[in-house]
């Protein structure tokens, strides 16, 4: 798909321009009430650290911000070290119009990663059933040849989906926030997000008269890659799904994970290396604040208390394992939904070819992106070539008849068997098992709450609208407005509707 250019920018001034006017202009109102004394935030990854960014903008610099993290800053961002570099191997790409981490990278000081250029292939089991060409013209023709205008259509379809979810950065640039994942989806895009939101996106496409065979050729192998789940995903993260297979698709040099780190820093939060075993609810009028977190260090288990406690975790089997007690109504350790297990395997080797039905001479084998369609026993859901996170001066990325480190995603760890079949050799071998996402095959109406009670917040509520870096920092944000707006009783700033025609006048 392409994003032209102008829009692009269009968006991205009015972005800048609310930035300038927003806040002073709209959202400011007389502060009635004691600022908070403490804060935690439970889980360091691209969430929490965005939460701490966001926080510190709220309430200034005065309050003291603690983040909890139990495993490795960064979360599900992380790198591996093989075949001589360093390569993502959790959240990897950035969309273009992903105004926050765009924001937090010019802040942090940070460059994007320079581009290499790629090429996509999609495997259907047998053979590649589809190449792209390096000549746009070529491409178009072949899909107008294969699927009429389905392609055109599906880029307009995304498109109108973007142009509503960008409404969310001029809301939060004035100071609104919302209470729920629904709120804010509606706030977006009315009724129609949540209908969106409400259907499979096969159902979605069909009805909007996009063809089956559009749908299992091109469609599902970009729900494979992105979400590791067939056309049956809701059609909200579907629509984020093809967003993340347009151009101009970027990451940060030296690695996702720096935005975290650096967020940590910029905002002085005290990162502490712990698991938060337990959230309890003291009293309401507690004068260090009315939340206990209960934690486990090296040196054994510790409590500290605060005014306001966000849960920047999955709350979710297998993710994080976190007791509350004193709440009523009780609030559970889980809530319902199960995480899906995405396999990423870096492997530095040579390709086997022949393995895809190429014929090719490897030499010439140029394909860095192999997506797969949705293949009774295919075993995997992709494979790419990598780049490391710091693109070396006159890098060019080497041709498939070398050894060279390949990412395969699959949702089970690749058998040796597998691995004989896809590569002739390799010298090094790393998997890392993640419980990636929420598992979206189910209708979406079981998200969780964002507020969890009157101080206490939910972050990853959000993912279960869409997974992506981008939505835990529109998470991130809106929370740190939301508990920014409920400290200070500015309930008008709260699931406003209608904002957007409201809005439009001030810009
Ligand atoms: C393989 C893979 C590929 C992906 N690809 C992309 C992509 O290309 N683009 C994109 O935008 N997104 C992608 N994503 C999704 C993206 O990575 C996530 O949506 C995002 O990183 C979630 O960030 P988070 O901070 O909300 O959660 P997490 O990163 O999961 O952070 C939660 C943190 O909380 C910590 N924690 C858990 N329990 C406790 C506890 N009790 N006490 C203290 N700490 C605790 C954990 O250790 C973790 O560090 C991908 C994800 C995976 C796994």
């Amino acid at each position: 798909m392409i994003m032209p250019g102008r829009a692009i920018c269009v968006k991205i001034l009015l972005f800048l321009g609310s930035c300038q006017i927003g806040r002073e202009g709209l959202a400011s109102a007389p502060e009635l009430r004691e600022q908070p004394k403490k804060m935690a935030i439970v889980g360091g990854g691209i969430g929490g650290s965005a939460a701490a960014y966001f926080l510190r903008q709220e309430f200034g610099a005065g309050v003291k911000i603690d983040v909890f993290e139990a495993g490795t800053v960064g979360g599900r961002l992380a790198t591996h070290d093989i075949g001589g570099g360093e390569f993502e191997v959790g959240g990897s790409i950035i969309h273009p119009l992903n105004l926050h981490m765009k924001h937090f990278v010019d802040r942090l000081g940070l460059q994007p990663r320079d581009d290499v250029t790629s090429k996509m292939a999609i495997f259907d089991g047998k053979e590649l059933s589809f190449e792209e060409s390096n000549w746009f013209i070529i491409n178009f023709l072949r899909m107008l040849w294969r699927y009429g205008l389905n392609f055109i259509r599906m880029h307009m379809w995304v498109e109108s989906v973007l142009d509503k979810f960008m409404r969310i950065y001029q809301y939060q640039q004035y100071g609104y926030s919302f209470s729920s994942v629904d709120r804010l989806l509606h706030a977006m895009g009315g009724d129609s997000f949540l209908a969106l939101a409400n259907q499979t996106l096969e159902e979605v496409m069909l009805a909007e008269g996009f063809s089956q065979s559009f749908l299992n050729d091109i469609v599902a192998p970009v729900t494979r890659v992105n979400y590791g789940q067939s056309v049956r995903i809701h059609g909200f993260v579907g629509a984020v799904a093809l967003a993340g297979a347009s151009s101009g698709l970027w990451a940060v040099d030296g690695g996702n994970k720096r935005v975290c780190t650096g967020l940590l820093s910029h905002s002085k939060a005290q990162v502490i290396s712990a698991r938060v075993t337990a959230i309890t609810f003291k009293n309401r009028h507690s004068k260090n604040g009315p939340y206990e977190v209960n934690y486990m260090d090296q040196s054994g288990p510790a409590h500290s208390v605060y005014d306001i406690v966000i849960v920047a975790s999955p709350l979710h089997q297998g993710m994080s394992d976190i007791t509350f007690t004193g709440f009523s109504p009780p609030i559970p350790s889980h809530f319902p939904g199960r995480y899906h297990q995405t396999v990423s395997t870096l492997v530095h080797g040579r390709l086997n070819v022949s393995y895809l039905g190429s014929s090719e001479n490897p030499a010439d084998f140029r394909f860095s992106d192999v997506l797969t369609t949705d293949h009774k026993g295919l075993g995997i859901h992709s494979l790419s070539s990598l780049d490391p996170v710091s693109i070396p001066k006159g890098y060019v990325p080497p041709p498939a008849s070398e050894k060279k480190v390949w990412k395969v995603f699959s949702p089970q760890p690749l058998a040796e068997e597998l691995l004989k079949q896809m590569f002739l050799e390799w010298d090094d071998v790393s998997e890392s098992r993640w419980l990636a996402y929420p598992s979206y095959s189910t209708p979406h109406r079981r998200t969780p709450p964002f507020v969890l009670h009157d101080h206490l917040y939910y972050l990853n509520a959000i993912e279960w609208s869409a997974s992506a870096m981008e939505m835990s920092a529109i998470s991130a944000r809106n929370l740190a407005l939301l508990a920014h707006n409920r400290w200070h009783g500015q309930e008008a700033k709260i699931n406003q509707e209608d904002l957007h025609t409201r809005l439009r006048g001030e810009l």
